[in-house]
């Protein structure tokens, strides 16, 4: 071969290159000579001995090795997928037949409760009073594990629409100011000097908010404050919800976006379902925006959530 030349790529060929030319011309080659790769095997140059031999037989184990875990491994991933799959969606049907019985629970102990409220024991209200909130709490609960598992068999279409951010914070703050206010908590808020637009699906960010300025509330003492914020940074928004409240240790901070972790079980306001955050991580994932959390226990928590932007319609016009 006149004028050698490797055709290598990656840096580390390159590097294997150098090494091979200087060799070469160590061993007397210079440019223009001709010359042969000859594999190791087939080399006349040097004898094969016995020591080169069972490297290279050990090289070739444990490539055949790496090749046939690399096939399980391949194998047991679409069996997990398959089996994920399934589970979501026997866990999606089974809620979906406990929805419509519990509804009926829920009205008709509702009826109970005002049609009979005065006219039985307070014993007797009592009961019809733990059927009905219970019968809520599940509720809820069947509905976070459709929704839930509706996102990870990615079943769920988001219905984009561009929105004015600040038109939906402010909404959004002024109803969820009505249930702190009967926890004496204030609630305070900033908003960026322009309005911000995102293609978004309005319900469902909603949803995210109400989620992060419920658990504000639900983990603050009575008397606290709770600030929100929304500005735009990298060309992006961000809504942040900062509370007084109970805080996360580190430890659970990694884990409570995992379905129905909760860091106490009851709590003073209702109890603690443990999917919301989840279901809030999965709808911002699907919004292509990021999560994130801050906290320290006994001081309490800011969560915080970013979605991509759209331009400015007004400016780019
Ligand atoms: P839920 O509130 O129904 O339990 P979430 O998924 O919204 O479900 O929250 C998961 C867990 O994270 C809660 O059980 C709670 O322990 C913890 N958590 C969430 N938000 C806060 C907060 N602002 N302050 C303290 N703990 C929180």
């Amino acid at each position: 071969m006149k004028n050698p030349q490797l055709l290598l790529e990656s840096p580390r060929l390159e590097e294997l290159q150098e090494i091979l030319l200087t060799a070469l011309s160590e061993a007397g080659f210079k440019p223009g000579d001709d010359f042969h790769i000859i594999p190791l095997e087939a080399s006349t140059d040097g004898p094969l001995t016995d020591e080169k031999r069972f490297y290279l037989d050990e090289m070739a184990k444990l490539n055949n090795d790496l090749a046939n875990m690399q096939r399980t491994l391949a194998k047991t991933n679409v069996e997990l997928e398959n089996l994920a799959e399934i589970r979501n969606r026997f866990v999606g049907m089974a809620a979906h037949d406990l929805r419509n019985p519990l509804g009926i629970i829920r009205s008709f102990s509702e009826y109970l409760k005002t049609e009979l409220k005065s006219k039985i024991a307070s014993e007797q209200m009592e009961i019809i009073d733990t059927i009905f909130s219970t019968s809520v709490f599940m509720q809820r609960l069947i509905d976070g594990i459709l929704d839930l598992s509706a996102m990870q068999s990615g079943k769920v279409s988001l219905s984009l629409q561009r929105v004015d951010l600040n038109e939906l914070f402010i909404k959004n703050l002024n109803l969820n100011r009505i249930l702190a206010n009967q926890h004496n908590i204030e609630i305070s808020c900033t908003g960026p000097s322009k309005i911000l637009y995102a293609e978004i699906d309005a319900t469902k960010i909603n949803q995210v908010l109400n989620n992060l300025i419920a658990n504000a509330i639900k983990y603050s003492n009575d008397g606290s404050k709770i600030e929100c914020h929304l500005y735009d940074e990298d060309r992006k928004a961000v809504f942040c919800v900062k509370d007084e409240g109970i805080g996360i240790s580190p430890e659970d901070q990694r884990r409570i976006f995992e379905p129905f972790h909760r860091v106490s079980s009851d709590n003073k306001r209702g109890k603690s379902v443990g999917l919301g955050l989840s279901i809030a991580h999965n709808i911002i994932d699907a919004h292509k925006g990021s999560f994130m959390v801050q906290s320290e226990e006994g001081k309490g928590s800011t969560f915080c959530f970013s979605l991509p932007i759209s331009p400015d319609k007004s400016q780019s016009s």
